[in-house]
Formats: structure tokens, C-alpha cells, sequence
């Protein structure tokens, strides 16, 4: 099982310091605190029951007021239009804490959703509702939205653990550009202004998202794309003036639809990665004891590209995604699961289509049928960049190669 000699980490891989400032080591972009789901995902075994996933991905909808130049999501949002009903949405929040019930080697319960998408998950107006159950329920939420429609669920979004917003620009000019806005529709500064006031309000309201917290927060979130990169220190420098408690920048990558399609494959050229150097090490000096900078390149080699260094996805039984059924056919209060937000649409990748009883996800979960599409996953050749990289890794090397000793602690 243990990776060819070729396909080790190169020391591109191994977090730099200039990720992150060295005293902001243990943050939410640090992929070590995997490390703390070893022994739940030790009990992940072919025959025997699987621990429910610790966070899941709600996509409430594949509809986007956007059209962004690298989205990860195109396929669902012209494939597989729709969004989940309320009931649905109602349904799954009730189920996440019985996740995994009648399983004895875990503890049920799933501990922490992300509501993304998909699309734009705001669009939904059943969001907000789903996401004050969710946590009434005792799961925590993160949320992944645009930016462009947090006025009117401001409460709830307040209560979330983080919200990060997509904005991925620092100017007006190159937001409309990379996202298809018409500019005299002023989207940039309703993003930033909502920001603002998100920011206020759950600080004003004592609410989880304004808490003093160094990692609950808003994020401004940053993918890189070749028209950006100059702007990082700009989109820094607005983040932290309108109370952001981070910014986060990382790169786009090629979507699974688009795998070997050399005209549609994201690349940066040199003079990118060395832009995006010096504009990295400019806006570490902003990171101060109420501002964080990070600038994830641990999950990618040095090009920015897939650095997918394992043999086989175990990842599918870490995490899922729920998602809008398929079809104008399908009951309107059914749901999709599938196993992998970088495959979302791909058929192969779905356990249940269309389920319409939330209590089949646990008969679905661990078994048979699960298995069978972990032994279909062909990572080279069908795969764009893993986002759970690192969670692949560190069952290979760490659970079944024991390459860290780590009981040795
Ligand atoms: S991209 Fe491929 S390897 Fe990564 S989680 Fe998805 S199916 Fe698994």
C-alpha cells in the first residue's frame, strides 16, 4: 500500500513558514489537525461498521447568481439545475445528530456541516432555517457563500463558527471581471458593506461568529486565479480594515469535468508563483493578534497543482455532500448523497440518487454499495486536485502504514 519512491511529498508539500505567520502554527488551514480523527478513521474496515463522518457538505442549491471563471461547481449548475426544499433541508438537519445511530464501534453524530455549494447557497430561502436547526441540533456550521445576499440572514449566518466569503478580488474592476458582473450593479461594495455589517452585528449581539476567538470568524476568502494574484495585499489590507478575522488564498484548480482537457486545465505560469510570493510576504506584515494571513500551499506542489500522493480514496468514507435531486422527475423534498465535493455531479461518486427517507443514508453508510465505489475511484486519470489530500495521506501512511509510530507519542 505504501506510495511509489516517485510519488513521495516533495518539500514543496511540507507547510512553509510562509503560510502563516510562525505563531499562528494551530489554525483552521493547518491540515495536522486531521491527526485528531485517527482513531475514528482506524475503524474505517471493509465488513464493519463506519464511523459517521465528522463534517459533512449541504449544498442548498446548484443555482448561482454568479459566473465565476474557475467554478468548481459548472457541471451541477448546468447538468443538474435545482435546490433542496425546505423539507429536505428540515429532514437532513434532524438527521445529522442520529448519523451513524446503531453502529457500536462510534458514537453517532455528525459534529460540523458546511453549507456551500453546489451554488450559491444563500439563493435558497430556506437556508437560514436549515441552518438555525442545524445548530440548535448541536452541530456546528460553516458557511461558503459570495458574499452579495448576507443582509437578510444576517442572524442566523451570526451564529455560524465561520463564514467565509468568496470575493477573490481586491478592486471593483476585477471582481466583475472574474465573476461575469455587470459593474453598474455596484456587487463589490454590497459585498463589502455586508462583510461590515455581519462583522458588527455578531459582535454587537455577543454572537459565536463575533466572538473574540482567534479562528471564529469571516474569512475573505481568496482563490487564486492568473488575473488576481497582483491584488492579494489590496484584498489583505480591506479585509482586515472591515473586520475580517482572516484571509485565506489558495489556488484554483481544473474541475473533475475537465481532467485531461488541456484547454480547460487551470496553470500559473512562473511569473504567477513568483507574484504570488512576493505579494504573500508583503501582506504577512498585516498579520497581527487580530488579523490572519494564510496562504495555503501545503496541499499542492509547487506549481499549485494536484499533488494527489496515495493510491486509493479512503476520503470517501470520511465525508459527504447532500445534495439537490437529479431530475425533474424526482420527489421535490428528495436529496442526493454523494461522496466528493471535487466530483460533485459525477454519478460515480454518488451513494444514493434521489433518496427520499434520510434514515437510508445509514443503511447506505459502510456498505457494500459504499465500497464498491471506493474500489472504482480511478485517481489518476479521473480526479482533479484532492481537497482531502491530506486525509487520503494520512490514512495510508499514518493508519495502515503506520509510518509516524504514532502511539509512540
Ligand atoms: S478527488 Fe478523488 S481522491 Fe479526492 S476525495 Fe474525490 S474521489 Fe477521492
Amino acid at each position: 500500500m505504501a506510495a511509489n519512491e516517485k510519488d513521495q511529498p516533495t518539500s514543496s508539500q511540507v507547510p512553509s513558514p510562509q503560510e502563516w505567520a510562525a505563531s499562528k502554527r494551530w489554525n483552521p488551514f493547518n491540515s495536522y489537525k486531521l491527526l485528531s480523527h485517527v482513531h475514528r478513521w482506524r475503524q474505517i474496515r471493509r465488513g464493519k461498521p463506519i464511523p459517521p463522518p465528522v463534517l459533512i457538505t449541504v449544498d442548498p442549491t446548484n443555482a448561482c447568481n454568479f459566473g465565476c471563471a474557475w467554478c468548481n461547481a459548472a457541471f451541477v449548475r448546468t447538468h443538474r439545475k435545482g435546490s433542496l426544499s425546505e423539507q429536505a433541508l428540515m429532514n437532513i438537519a434532524d438527521f445529522l445528530p442520529r448519523w451513524g445511530e446503531g453502529n457500536t464501534v462510534w458514537k453517532p453524530g455528525v459534529e460540523a456541516i458546511c453549507v456551500a455549494g453546489g451554488g450559491e447557497p444563500l439563493l435558497n430561502p430556506a437556508t437560514a432555517p436549515f441552518i438555525d436547526r442545524v445548530i440548535a441540533n448541536g452541530v456546528e456550521v460553516g458557511v461558503v457563500t459570495n458574499g452579495s445576499l448576507i443582509y437578510p440572514v444576517m442572524d442566523s449566518l451570526s451564529h455560524c463558527t465561520w463564514v467565509g466569503v468568496s470575493v477573490d478580488a481586491g478592486t471593483p474592476e476585477t471582481l466583475n471581471k472574474l465573476k461575469e458582473l455587470k459593474p453598474e450593479l455596484n456587487t463589490f461594495e454590497t459585498i463589502v458593506n455586508n462583510i461590515a455589517t455581519l462583522v458588527d452585528y455578531a459582535r454587537r449581539h455577543n454572537h459565536r461568529l463575533g466572538s473574540k476567538h482567534p479562528a471564529y470568524g469571516v474569512s475573505y476568502k481568496y482563490l487564486l486565479y492568473k488575473d488576481n494574484i497582483g491584488e492579494i495585499y489590496q484584498a489583505a489590507k480591506l479585509a482586515k480594515e472591515i473586520g475580517c478575522k482572516n484571509i485565506h488564498f489558495r489556488p484554483a484548480g481544473t474541475t473533475w469535468d475537465n481532467v485531461g482537457n488541456s484547454t480547460n486545465t487551470i496553470k500559473f505560469t512562473q511569473e504567477d508563483i513568483q507574484l504570488f510570493n512576493e505579494q504573500i510576504s508583503k501582506t504577512l506584515e498585516l498579520d497581527d493578534e487580530t488579523f490572519n494571513v494564510y496562504g495555503i500551499t501545503h496541499k499542492f506542489n509547487s506549481q499549485f497543482d494536484a499533488s494527489n500522493h496515495f493510491q486509493k480514496c479512503y476520503a470517501v468514507f470520511m465525508t459527504a455532500v447532500i445534495m439537490p435531486p437529479l431530475g425533474k422527475a424526482a420527489d421535490k423534498d428528495a436529496f442526493t448523497l454523494g461522496l466528493c465535493c471535487d466530483r460533485r455531479g459525477d454519478a460515480k461518486l454518488e451513494l444514493g440518487s434521489n433518496l427520499t427517507d434520510v434514515n437510508q443514508i445509514n443503511r447506505l453508510w459502510g456498505s457494500e454499495d459504499h465500497w464498491k465505489i471506493h474500489d472504482r475511484i480511478k485517481i489518476r486519470g479521473e480526479c482533479p486536485r484532492c481537497t482531502y489530500q491530506p486525509h487520503n495521506e494520512i490514512y495510508e501512511q499514518v493508519i495502515l502504514n503506520d509510518s509516524m509510530t504514532y502511539k509512540f507519542i
